[in-house]
Formats: structure tokens, sequence, C-alpha cells
């Protein structure tokens, strides 16, 4: 017998889940389980349109009733981020990316994540050290909850503390 063991955060339930998507009750964020995404809640149906051509579109009262329980994030929210070492945003894809090693005020790590090569190489020119660090050095796994429009905030996360995949028994497009 197979079952799965669904990631930690993550729950599918109708109506949501008839569309495409989850709800990561850890961060209170929708995600888009084929895209593995967060998705702003008043942005459901323009996600599905431009990316999933074919997909049901989950209807404004649908959101509205998914809106009723919880504060599950939108555009307007404030960005999630969360320190250093923890265990990835179940259901979120897994970036390679870059964090600043430098050390700031005292025995402080600056800590900053990219995404980029180029802005991560722009940001080490804040610091006044001597010896730029190593950029192959600084490589981490980063994730972002919202991904596009401005709304993207890169933090790094420990894949070691990783959640299985979700189950596969939602249909994908
Ligand atoms: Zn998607
Ligand atoms: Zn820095």
């Amino acid at each position: 017998m197979t079952f799965f063991l669904p990631p930690q955060g993550l729950i599918y339930r109708p109506p949501l889940s008839d569309f495409g998507f989850g709800v990561n009750v850890e961060v209170d964020c929708i995600i888009c389980v084929s895209c593995k995404r967060g998705i702003p809640v008043n942005m459901l149906r323009s996600h599905s349109k431009k990316y999933h051509p074919g997909r049901n579109l989950i209807s404004g009262e649908e959101i509205a009733v998914v809106q009723l329980n919880g504060s599950l994030r939108s555009s307007e929210s404030e960005k999630y981020t969360q320190p250093p070492g923890q265990k990835p945003v179940d259901g979120l894809g897994v970036l390679r990316g870059f964090v600043c090693p430098v050390s700031v005020a005292g025995s402080q790590i600056c800590s900053a994540v990219f995404l980029a090569r180029t802005t991560f190489d722009r940001h080490l020119s804040v610091h006044s050290c001597r010896s730029k660090p190593d950029a192959a050095s600084c490589a981490c796994h980063v994730q972002t909850l919202f991904s596009h429009g401005g709304l993207q905030e890169y933090f790094s996360v420990d894949t070691s503390r990783s959640q299985p995949d979700p189950p596969p028994h939602l249909s994908l497009r």
C-alpha cells in the first residue's frame, strides 16, 4: 500500500484544490501546485489565465468564500521573509541564489539574499570590506513567496530540513 504524507504546512481542499491551488497554513499563503509559486489571493484568476490556459477558473464568489476563513496573503500584504537556517516553505520551489556572508556591526552577518549573481555582486560594493567574498562560496538555496510584479523577497533556506513533495493526486495543468 502506498500513501503520501503531505508536506506539513500544506492543505488541499475545495474549492481551491479544484483549481490547482493548495494553502500553506504556516505562512497563510495560497500556492499553485503546478508551478510551486505563492499566489496572492487577489491574483488567482489572473495567474491561471496567464500560466495555465485551459485550467478552470475559480469564480469571484469562491474566492470571496476562501477569503472569509483566515488572512490569506494578497499582493497588498507585507512581504514574507524568514530567518536563515529554517526549513523551506512547503510547496514552494527552491531556487539557487546567493547569501551575503560579510560581517557587519560586531559579529552580525549581513545575510542579505539575492537570486542573481549580478545583483549580489552589486550588493557587495555597499560593504567597505577589503577582500570581496567569492560568489561561488556564497551559493545557497533560496525561496520567495511571490515571484512576480515586484512582490519578490528572497530568503535562504536549509533544504536538509525539507518536507517531501506534495502528493501527486491533483490533476496538474
Ligand atoms: Zn501556476
Ligand atoms: Zn551584505
